[in-house]
């Protein structure tokens, strides 16, 4: 790919999908197949069209991909004339993303989880099997192909696959658990895998007393606007109408609402900086690429619960002044968009969004963006690049995003079981919110519960309660090895350790983490070093590359723990060395979260579960 155009041409499919979404050319300049006097005459577009328009990159390029299942040169040159956008970086950024083929692929593609929740159920061992009785992964066999991915997601059900299919409509299935014939069968069959089980099928405690986050799931149908308003809905915005904006961030201040990300920054400090900032517009962004090995509660609440976000992002919006929110969704998850989308469009119809939310004179709207498969883009700047058309290159900060977010504006971001906490604090106020929890940690707690356990799936608890209370909910195994406490960011824990308290300051007194909630149980078969090698590969594999400790520190890494994972004692003495010196600069030097973390969990193998001994 160059910086000039090719000359490659788009075909009539690839033209019309990105028709679809921008609407036709108008102009020769533009990409139009023809040229018109007045094109001859005026040149059109420039420098300010251009930054008016890069921020459909990604949704022209998915455009593309849906209907035809990858991005020739042809295509992606004739989204770059309608978008006034160099190919060359128009490549840099389609090369950015996984899901993304500019190499010709079948319309079906089946992405295979191989991550750390799903090989603790057998994932290699399905690859072996659909190697035999599909191809080799990468090989393409009868319009079909199938490929290793990372986390699906889909932890709760694992092994897990999604199968993908290219065309008009493009269609998306969840095979979980999957088999290899029910595999086989899908890439084989016409149309798409059956339907999933309804979202109380990941929520063990569906339907119990106590729930706040997750009371719906299970008991309110996710398409109805009018059950979720039955329910309670709109409650909270009601009362925010009533409190004021500056009302509504004291309350949020005042229940000790922190982010649910894993950086357990106070929402109310985010949302008044934001509010306060002179310039305009703000904007308000959901993180909702939650992309961390074995996170999907967020997946779980937009499936089961969509218009709880819905109205958290309207309350959001409406304490820091935006005026446009941005769902930012990750793409491996066609449910929570079908559910998003719908309620979005109802809530449209109802008055519920729109110039005019609730008669209030109060203008919002939220747009849904989907990702790619770029664990990175869960970095709340990144989001922004992704978002603005770039690569998902997270920023150096500061500036911060409330003072320069998106599209360089005061920016509010939370994820999405952050948002959907705010309802609770408004409906039953921050008093009763903070009685429950512990005086840092307060409210409830979603634990993605995943690995050797009798019932894995999403788990409400408050904040204090221990590990142990947790697993006896989901039934941990006999011959429990270790828990692996948030994602592949985060620490082993022993089981002699199971008392630690599951709050902010408790899992960091036993030098842990909670991270975003991912407790992912391995038993006495796990080989520990297989593990720390995938994990090792996980982030070696994600990162973007942009600083030197990350993109050479991950390689070290995992070259490293390919050397010992057959050795122990003093054979792997030197690299262990290594690992720690590597470990120590990638923790020092990095730019964002990734490169910072990317050593923590095999350093508390090391030390903690003592794997090389
Ligand atoms: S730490 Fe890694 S992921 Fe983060 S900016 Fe640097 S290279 Fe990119």
């Amino acid at each position: 790919m160059d910086l000039k155009f090719t000359g490659a041409t788009p075909t009539d499919t690839e033209r019309q999908a990105v028709d679809a979404l921008l609407g036709p050319p108008a102009s020769g300049w533009e990409g139009a197949a023809t040229r018109s006097d007045e094109d001859l005459r005026w040149a059109r577009g420039g420098a300010a069209a251009a930054k008016d328009r890069r921020d459909q990159l990604l949704p022209a390029l998915h455009a593309v991909n849906d209907r035809v299942g990858w991005i020739s040169e042809g295509a992606l040159d004739y989204i770059c004339r309608r978008l006034t956008v160099a190919p060359a970086e128009a490549y840099g950024v389609a090369t950015f993303y996984a899901m993304f083929s500019l190499r010709p692929r079948p319309a079906k593609v089946l992405h295979v989880c191989t991550d750390l929740a799903c090989a603790a159920r057998g994932s290699a061992a399905l690859g072996a099997e659909l190697t035999a009785s599909l191809a080799p992964a990468g090989t393409p066999v009868r319009g079909a192909v199938w490929q290793e991915s990372p986390c699906l997601g889909l932890c709760e059900r694992a092994p897990a696959a999604l199968l993908l299919r290219a065309g008009a409509p493009h269609t998306a299935s969840v095979v979980a658990p999957a088999t290899a014939g029910a595999l086989t069968d899908a890439a084989r069959a016409p149309g798409a895998a059956p339907a999933g089980p309804p979202p109380e099928a990941a929520v063990p405690q569906a339907g119990r007393p106590g729930l706040v986050l997750l009371r719906r799931i299970g008991t309110t149908d996710p398409a109805s606007l009018d059950d979720y308003r039955a329910s309670g809905g709109y409650t909270a915005l009601r009362r925010a109408f009533a409190l004021g904006p500056a009302g509504v961030i004291r309350e949020v201040l005042d229940a000790g609402l922190v982010g649910r990300g894993g950086a357990a920054f106070p929402t109310g400090r985010k949302w008044e900086a934001t509010a306060q900032q002179p310039d305009t517009p703000h904007y308000l962004v959901c993180n909702a690429d939650e992309s961390e090995p074995g996170t999907f509660k967020d997946r779980v609440l937009m499936e089961g619960d969509p218009y709880a976000l819905v109205e958290a992002m309207t309350v959001a919006g409406y304490a820091t002044g935006a005026r446009q929110g941005f769902v930012y969704l990750r793409g491996e998850y066609p449910l929570a968009y079908e559910r998003l989308s719908h309620a979005l469009d109802s809530a449209r119809t109802r008055g519920l969004l729109g110039p005019d939310v609730l008669g209030q004179g109060y203008a919002f709207d939220i747009e849904i963006r989907r990702g790619a498969g770029a664990y990175i883009c869960g970095e709340e700047t990144a989001i922004f690049n992704s978002i603005e058309g770039l690569r998902g290159e997270p920023r150096s900060k500061p500036p911060f995003p409330v003072e320069k977010g998106l599209f360089g504006k005061p920016t509010a971001v939370n994820n999405v079981e952050t948002l959907v906490n705010v309802l609770a604090i408004l409906e039953h106020g921050a008093a009763a919110y903070a009685a429950t929890g512990t005086g840092s940690s307060t409210g409830t707690k979603l634990f993605c519960v995943s690995g050797q356990v009798a019932r894995p799936g999403v788990y409400e608890l408050p904040f204090g309660a221990s590990l142990r209370e947790l697993l006896e909910l989901a039934g941990p195994p006999q011959d429990l090895r270790a828990v692996l406490l948030g994602g592949a960011a985060g620490g082993f824990v022993r089981p002699g350790e199971l008392d630690i308290p599951l709050t902010f300051e408790g899992t960091r007194a036993a030098g842990t983490t909670l991270g975003s909630g991912v407790v992912l149980v391995l038993d006495g078969s796990v080989e520990l070093p297989r593990v720390l090698l995938r994990i090792a590969e996980f982030f070696r594999d994600e990162s973007c590359g942009q600083c030197v400790p990350c993109r050479v520190g991950t390689v070290r890494q995992e070259e490293a723990l390919h050397r010992i994972k057959d050795r122990t004692g003093a054979a792997a003495a030197d690299d262990i060395a290594l690992l720690r010196e590597v470990g120590q600069a990638m923790r020092d030097a990095s730019i964002c979260g990734l490169g910072q973390t990317a050593w923590n969990a095999v350093e508390s193998a090391i030390d903690r579960l003592g794997v090389y001994k």
